[in-house]
């Protein structure tokens, strides 16, 4: 009985120191390797917000002012120099660069869009009571225009020219501006 008892009490103090020494191991060494890393993690973490979030706000900061020149823009969208020219010559904005036949043109003379006929030239006994009496209505108009291939044709109310080549208004007896595209 008695080697049984002490052999038990063996078993169990075994059992238990090691139970111990197992716990110590379990419960020791995850807290001081485990916790290391975790903190450096979220050093970096915390390293990698933080070093986004600065250029982000300055990223931010540069958007903004680009999209209110970008708002600007459409308000300057009038051809510079303003430009009319033959049928072969695209119509749109022009500017220096792309040079084009605007098709937006109002006259300050008065007050009227001005229009225009791919083909055509004006008669010369045109003038200004007809223009004020038939403008922009071209079966009105047709009576004083003639075929006349590569030439484009305009008139508002007062004024009209009809012109083959790209040509700057400036240079022309009319008082015409590009009413924005
Ligand atoms: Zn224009
Ligand atoms: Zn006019």
């Amino acid at each position: 009985m008695a080697d049984d008892i002490d052999d038990l009490l063996d078993e169990v103090e075994d059992k238990f120191v090691k139970g111990k020494k197992r716990l110590e191991k379990k419960t020791v060494q995850p807290k001081s390797t485990r916790r290391r890393p975790e903190d450096d993690e979220m050093d970096k973490i915390i390293e990698d917000i933080c070093g986004q979030n600065e250029p982000a706000i300055e990223c931010n900061s540069v958007k903004k002012i680009p999209s209110k020149t970008s708002q600007r823009r459409p308000v300057i969208s009038k051809c510079f120099p303003l430009s009319i020219g033959g049928s072969s010559v695209t119509k749109g904005h022009g500017n220096s660069v792309n040079k084009r036949s605007c098709d937006t043109i109002r006259c300050t003379s008065c007050d009227f869009k001005v229009a225009s006929f791919d083909d055509f030239d004006w008669d010369s006994s045109t003038d200004y009571l007809f223009l004020r009496n038939n403008a922009p209505d071209f079966e009105r108009l047709k009576s004083k225009l003639s075929r006349r291939k590569g030439y484009r044709a305009y008139c508002c109310q007062c004024s009209h020219i009809a012109v083959n080549t790209l040509t700057d208004v400036k240079q022309l007896p009319v008082k015409w501006v590009c009413g924005q595209h």
